[in-house]
């Protein structure tokens, strides 16, 4: 049954592999396995299909959901196991099952939900053997971007625009690199694997072959839009409200600013990645901020109020009492970053600064300070 195969398997990567490494390994084994590279090879025919299936699934931000949710009901009778209480392996006496997961006939019987998602995940009965798949609409890859962000936009949110390059696959071509009508044959130079190595002395790195632009095959005439490349570069100019709060490593998810679809089928998600820059006097720590402000020792001893910048722009009075020790911590409550319903404070850390030359006269007031208070030096 076709619905039982791991696809993370025929594909050859992990269960958290991204969008672009799943497409990476499609790109590869489908090279490598092509018919056209393997005439008269039934096994390689097999695993092309296979490899196609996997695919369709995986690269399926929607599908790959579903299929996971299965996996992880241990479906399959393989890996997941997640769900399953008191371990994979059944011991002696656990029953016939062998792999010890619920097959398909078991899944039939909780009625319709489970039922009805399987089959449309896998379109049982509805697949032609050897069928092209060229009327099947696919959804543009999610492109993963890292956007650098200042510390005041990351508090308090804002709107920034950026530009995203994108590759994606070429619209006149549909990312095949030739004409509609053009035939394809195999690449001389990489013989259909689409990849060159190249070195010397014991090693040798693999790399793309140029002459086919890694894609193993090459048509009879190229692509006039993309001149072969099967991809263009594009920049996508896009302003973005950063919500409040966001911190490095928050992400923000735009859908259909992703690669174009192939066939007609829908864009992909950009996906933003924050990385906030440091900031001259700020540091955070989760919702509070922090702050150094420097007093001088007048301030220290005698008291004094100082006024203190927020993240927000505002000056806020902060009243630092007599005897006040350097590294003494003050808390202005509500005056941190804002997230959802949360506010954090603004911690205020005084430094004491003691002068480091001081007049004659300063000198001769220190002076009678130490005899009045008794202190040696
Ligand atoms: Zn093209
Ligand atoms: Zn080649």
């Amino acid at each position: 049954m076709s619905g039982s195969k791991d696809y993370y398997k025929i594909l050859g990567v992990s269960e958290k592999a991204s969008g672009d490494e799943i497409k990476k390994a499609y790109r590869k084994l489908a090279k490598a396995n092509h018919p056209d590279a393997n005439p008269d090879d039934a096994r390689a025919a097999e695993r092309f299909k296979d490899i196609g299936e996997a695919y369709g699934v995986l690269s399926d931000a929607d599908k790959r959901k579903k299929y996971d949710q299965m996996r992880r009901l241990g479906a399959f009778g393989f890996g997941g196991g997640g769900a399953r209480p008191g371990g994979s392996r059944p011991g002696p006496g656990t029953g016939a099952t062998g792999t010890g997961g619920i097959s398909f006939e078991d899944l039939q019987g909780f009625g319709s939900g489970i039922g009805d998602m399987f089959s449309s995940i896998f379109d049982f009965g509805k697949g032609r053997p050897g069928a092209k798949q060229e009327a099947k609409r696919e959804k543009g890859a999610d492109v993963e971007y890292v956007v650098d962000i200042s510390f005041e936009t990351a508090a308090r949110g804002g709107k920034i625009a950026i530009a995203v390059p994108i590759t994606e696959p070429c619209a006149t071509c549909d990312g095949t690199g030739g004409e509609p009508d053009s035939k394809v044959s195999l690449c001389p130079e990489c013989k259909g694997s689409g990849q060159v190595s190249f070195g010397q002395r014991g090693f040798a790195v693999q790399r793309p072959c140029p002459a086919c632009f890694g894609r193993g095959m090459i048509p009879e005439k190229p692509c006039a839009s993309c001149k072969g490349r099967g991809e263009v570069r594009q920049e996508r100019k896009i302003q973005v409200s950063v919500p409040k709060g966001v911190d490095t490593g928050s992400k923000l998810r735009l859908s259909g600013q992703g690669e174009r679809g192939a066939k007609g089928g829908p864009p992909g998600d950009l996906i933003l990645s924050f990385k906030v820059k440091s900031h001259r006097f700020f540091r955070r720590d989760g919702l509070d901020i922090h702050v150094t402000v420097p007093v001088n020792i007048v301030q220290a001893t005698l008291g004094s109020k100082l006024k203190v910048r927020t993240i927000e722009g505002k000056r806020v009075v902060l009243r630092v009492p007599p005897g006040t020790q350097s590294g003494t911590r003050f808390r202005i409550r509500g005056q941190g970053i804002e997230k959802g319903d949360r506010v954090g404070d603004q911690i205020v850390e005084v430094e004491v600064s003691v002068p480091e030359e001081l007049s004659e006269e300063e000198k001769a007031a220190m002076e009678s300070f130490a005899e009045a208070s008794g202190l040696k030096h």
